[in-house]
This record gives C-alpha cells, structure tokens and sequence, in this order.
C-alpha cells in the first residue's frame, strides 16, 4: 500500500478521462469527485473509479459526450434525462438546478433518471449546504446486491441516502450512507486488502452470517443496515429514488448499464424558516451539546460528518493510501492509454 498526494491523483484522472474523450472541465470535475470520497475515507468510492467507469466507457455505457437534459419543469422542480453521461456531470447539474431553484422559490426538488453511477452522494449534500440550502438526496441503484429485512437472496441495489444542513463554526453536518450495512465497493476494498469482513454485513448463499467478503460473488448478499427501520429506508430510496423519477427498478439488472442511479433531490432554503443564519447558529448549538456528552469508556461521540472531515485533515496531510491491487490496475490502465502513471 502506498501513499499518494491527492493534486497527483487527482490529475492522472483528469488524463485518464480526457484520453478518453471527455472534455477538460468535466474531467477535472469527475476526477475532483473520487479524489476528494478518498480524502473523505471512503475509498470504496475513490480513484479505483478510474478503472471501473474506464470500462463503462469502453463498453458504451458511459457516453462522454452526452449532456443532461431537462425534460421537464416548473418553478419548483425539474426532471432531468441523464442520457447515460457521466453520473457525477448529471448529479452536479441536478444539486447546482436545486440549490438555484429553492434560492429563489423555497423548495425545490429535483429528479434525474438514465444516470450513471454518482460516487459519493455527500459530495453533492455537502456542496448544497455550503451554498446556505439543506439539500436530501434519495438514490437507487440498478444492479441488486441487497436482500430485504428477513428475505433471502439479492433484492434491490445499496440505495443510499444522504442529507447536509448548513453549520456556522462548527464541521459541515453531513448524513451520507448506503442503506445496506456497508456500501458494495467496502466490500471490493476488503477484496483488495484481503481482509475479513465483520459477520453481520453479509450473508452466504445459504443465508448464514460470513466474514468472507467474496461471498457476494458467490450467490451470498449483502444485508440492509437497522434491522427493519433500514429495510423501511431501503424501500424509500427505492421508490423516491427509482419509481417516482422513472428510473430502473433494482430487481431488472439487465436492461440498461450496470450501477446506475436513480436520484431524487429536495432542496429547501432556510430563509423560509428562521433563516439561514439562525439556522447555522442552532445546528451548531446541536453539535456542540451534542459533543459535550460525555462519551461511554473508551468511545468519541461523533456528528455525522466528522468522520469524514477528520479523515481529509489526514490525508491532506499525510497523503492518500492506495492498494497495490488498485494502483496496479491504474497503472495497467495508463499503459492502454499512453499515460505516464508518474505524471
Ligand atoms: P458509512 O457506513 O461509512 O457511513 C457514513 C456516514 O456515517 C457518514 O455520514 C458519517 O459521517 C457517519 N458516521 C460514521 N461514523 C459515525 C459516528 N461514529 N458518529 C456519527 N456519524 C458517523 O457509509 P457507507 O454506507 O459505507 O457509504 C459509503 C459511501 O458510499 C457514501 O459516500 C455513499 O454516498 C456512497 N454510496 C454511493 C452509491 C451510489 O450508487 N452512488 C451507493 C452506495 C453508497
């Protein structure tokens, strides 16, 4: 495992995909956006996107040329055809039409459908919530790897969720996860590293508990996190993020390209509240109450959020560690594309 600057990263990326046909600024925004889900910790859906979205390109299921395209409007909404670009250029234009829309009428909720895969959702909540907006993502995923509460085999995708609200002094309040007990690329990490998997993320083909996280790819499932109020969650991203957009369904994972994302935001300007200044000011009030608590032995109480902040305060610092499988990979991938993976 090495350890890598993220300016470094962040770059062989903007080659990777302009070598491939997509334009500067998209790639240096599609780039951006793993590097900093590495910065962030979740490495699950960080730069081993390079290799991953290089292939759905090659395949045809990334169309580096498409735009997404408002198919419909009102002043409080927007629907808005992917039509198969990269997920994170459809997303950015989702978040940027929903944050606009509620700044000047209130709410906004915003749907995208023929997306790709987004990455990381808090990038987009995150970004919302430093425009002064709180901003909800609700969002499925094609390709089934998660059973439902008590049922066995694979049923929907890891359909996450992911919601920020603007803080003043404080870190950036930021919910963001899969509603399975871990999100699906945790598991090809854990792949990588050749590590076990804790016994109550995934079940076995025959519906025992398994630390193996090669199971998945073996008729095993993942399981939804919560017990039943997870599964309830599930099932929302499902139909908010899928149905009510007119996205794929999960349980149809052959019809259209693998991992994409049906998403639905809703965004909502605080100023029709108590305002975005008093607001700041109460969640801050929040997260310092709640981080006044004194915590069980030998335990931190976290904000949703910090996690994430303390893990790039680190990696800036210290840089970025990459397996050698994935460095391997993107090593493998530069020599296709005439680049130096040493920039
Ligand atoms: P996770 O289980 O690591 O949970 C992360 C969330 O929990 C964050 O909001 C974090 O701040 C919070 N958190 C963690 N520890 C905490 C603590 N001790 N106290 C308070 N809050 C705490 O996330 P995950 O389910 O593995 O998902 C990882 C990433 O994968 C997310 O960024 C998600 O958006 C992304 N994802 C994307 C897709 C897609 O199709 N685009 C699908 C699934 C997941």
């Amino acid at each position: 495992m090495k350890l890598f600057a993220a300016d470094k990263l962040r770059q062989l990326g903007v080659e990777i995909f302009t070598a491939q046909g997509l334009a500067r600024e998209k790639a240096e925004f599609l780039s951006g956006t793993l590097v900093e889900a590495n910065l962030t910790g979740h490495d699950s859906h960080g730069v081993t996107y390079f290799a991953a979205y290089s292939n759905r390109i090659k395949n045809g299921h990334i169309d580096v040329n498409a735009e997404p395209e408002i198919v419909k409007e009102t002043t409080n909404s927007a629907l808005i055809d992917g039509h198969y670009a990269p997920g994170q250029v459809t997303a950015k234009h989702l978040i940027e039409v929903a944050v606009e829309k509620a700044k000047e009428n209130v709410v906004s909720a915003i749907g995208a459908f023929n997306c790709n895969h987004i990455g990381r959702l808090g990038y987009y909540t995150n970004w919302a919530a430093q425009q002064g907006v709180v901003a909800m993502l609700f969002v499925n995923v094609g390709g089934p790897s998660v059973s439902v509460y008590h049922g066995m085999g694979k049923a929907f995708g890891t359909n996450p969720f992911s919601a920020a609200v603007p803080t003043g002094e404080a870190k950036p309040f930021l919910v963001d996860y899969a509603t399975s007990m871990v999100a699906a690329g945790k598991l090809s990490v854990a792949r990588a590293k050749e590590e076990k998997i804790p016994l109550h993320w995934v079940k076995d083909k025959d519906g025992k508990p398994t630390d193996d996280p090669r199971a998945t790819r073996e008729g095993g499932w993942l399981l939804p996190f919560g017990e039943h109020k997870g599964y309830c969650l599930q099932l929302l991203t499902e139909l908010l993020g899928a149905v009510l957009t007119g996205s794929r369904v999960g349980p149809d994972p052959d019809r259209v390209p693998p991992s994409t994302n049906g998403v639905l935001a809703i965004a909502l300007n605080p100023d029709a509240f108590v305002g975005l200044e008093a607001l700041k000011q109460g969640t801050d009030e929040i997260i310092d109450y709640v981080k006044n608590i004194e915590p069980e032995p030998g335990e931190r109480v976290l904000v949703p959020g910090e996690p994430e902040w303390e893990s790039k305060e680190q990696r800036l610092r210290d840089g970025i560690p990459i397996p050698d499988s994935t460095w391997e990979q993107i090593t493998k991938l530069c020599e296709e594309l005439g680049i130096d993976p040493e920039l």
